[in-house]
């Protein structure tokens, strides 16, 4: 019997599992995966929680409703990888020998690698909407919040999801028109990037947005520290802003757990292969979604798509067949906008966002680069789509790889 090892149980480890369960002989193959929480978290709608719009309960299931049977599932905190014994030990010293290793341990905040973040104001006026806790936490000052500046801050790149706080600054400016107090909050959206986002076209689009919506944009800002006294955020460039509510986006980083078992970047992602997903050092070792350091967003869209190429994969691995299937960073996120609007981006490594139309040329149903009803309703169904479909490994009507159907590069 051998051991196909799974670390995480998140998005992409419950999906690999599925996929590889139903396709390997049981007694062939022994899968086993492990995470540390029985909880899983629908991270998109955090978004949607410090606005009252979603409730805890919409956004966390048990894990355990979707892994399949013939899994053996270990909840624990894993301690570090051995590569060279090919080996996974557990806090308890428990070791767990492999195969193959898919390591799909995502990234989290860190919000106390920002000196002063996690000080007297720390869900006091500074929040985060990366952790349900933060969500939780920001919705209950919301209802109480008459007004002042909010700063939006995003620490530094790369985090998970990078059109959430722009999606984040738009429901924002909806939920307090909405509540009739628009005119006594200043936004300010404070970013390291020199715009609203990285590639041109999405820039330009999602700028005018803000612009639209009276959110400034304060560009090229990388804090340095909080100045708890002060109630300010301070750059490197020695840049001070003041804020009555702070919306953070802390550091994002992979697992510590990589960086214990030394492999590891600076930020604790594993080198990948960007297009057979492979671990560059270790070749039974495979890596998929944020916990791999791919050219491409850090999102829930990548680690589906990838999966169907790792799948493929794998499968040749097990053959002793060259790894023929490439991943092309295919990423495609829905961007809510506010007030019954969303929009819609997808591209690649090599494709920067296009306008045009998904998925399918001049009928859409969605526009891409556009501002419409459609998208957002896009946005609200992929809930259900996520739990019933994607996190099952069932097929969705998406190719994997970006298709340049429905875009226009003349545009
Ligand atoms: C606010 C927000 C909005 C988002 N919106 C979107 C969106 O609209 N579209 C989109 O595509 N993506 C979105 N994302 C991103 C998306 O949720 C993630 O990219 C996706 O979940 C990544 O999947 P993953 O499996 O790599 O990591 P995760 O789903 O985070 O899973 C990692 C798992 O590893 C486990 N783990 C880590 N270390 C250890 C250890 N040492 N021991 C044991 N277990 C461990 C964790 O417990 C976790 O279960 C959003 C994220 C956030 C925070």
């Amino acid at each position: 019997m051998k051991n196909i090892v799974i670390l995480g149980g998140g998005t992409a480890g419950t999906i690999m599992a599925n996929k590889l369960r139903q396709a390997l002989e049981k007694d062939e193959w022994n899968i086993v995966l492990i995470d540390k929480e029985k909880t899983h978290y629908y991270q998109p709608g955090l978004l949607f929680i410090p606005f009252d719009i979603y409730k805890k309960q919409d956004v966390i299931k048990p894990k355990m409703n979707f892994f399949p049977s013939g899994v053996d599932v270990i909840f624990s905190e894993i301690e570090r990888i051995e590569p060279d014994m090919n080996q996974v030990v557990l806090v308890d010293d428990k070791h767990i020998k492999y195969d193959i290793l898919i390591i799909a341990s995502g990234t989290s905040i860190r919000p106390e690698q920002t000196p002063g973040l996690m000080d007297n104001l720390w869900y006091n006026k500074i929040f985060d909407f990366y952790s349900l806790e933060g969500a939780l936490a920001l919705r209950d000052f919301l209802r109480k919040w008459e007004g002042g500046t909010m700063l939006i801050n995003i620490v530094d790149l790369p985090y998970k999801c990078p059109v959430a706080p722009l999606e984040f600054a738009f429901l924002a400016d909806e939920y307090f028109t909405k509540k009739g107090i628009r005119d006594k909050v200043k936004i300010k959206y404070v970013t390291p990037l020199s715009g609203a986002f990285t590639k041109p076209r999405a820039n330009k689009m999602l700028s005018g947005l803000l612009e639209e919506k009276n959110i400034e944009i304060i560009p090229d800002y990388y804090i340095e520290r909080v100045d708890n006294e002060h109630s300010s955020i301070v750059s490197y460039d020695n840049r001070e802003l003041n804020f009555d509510l702070l919306a953070i986006v802390p550091l994002n980083m992979g697992s510590d757990m990589i960086e214990r078992s030394g492999i590891g970047d600076d930020l604790n992602y594993v080198p990948t292969n960007k297009s057979t997903l492979q671990s560059e050092k270790f070749e039974n070792i495979f890596v998929i979604g944020d916990a791999a350091n791919l050219p491409t967003s850090k999102a829930g869209s990548v680690a589906h798509f990838a999966s169907d190429i790792l799948f493929e994969n794998i499968l040749s691995f097990i053959e002793n067949r060259p790894l023929k299937a490439h991943f092309d960073g295919h990423a495609n996120c829905y961007i809510e906008t506010g007030f019954g609007k969303g929009s819609l981006i997808d591209f690649n490594y090599d494709t920067e966002p296009l306008p045009g139309t998904f998925p399918l040329p001049g009928i859409g149903p969605f526009g891409l680069l556009k501002n419409t009803k459609m998208n957002h309703y896009g946005k609200i169904m992929f809930r259900w789509m996520y739990w019933h479909l994607l996190l099952p490994g069932k097929e969705l009507p998406i190719e994997p790889l970006m298709s340049m159907a429905g875009k226009c590069e003349k545009c």
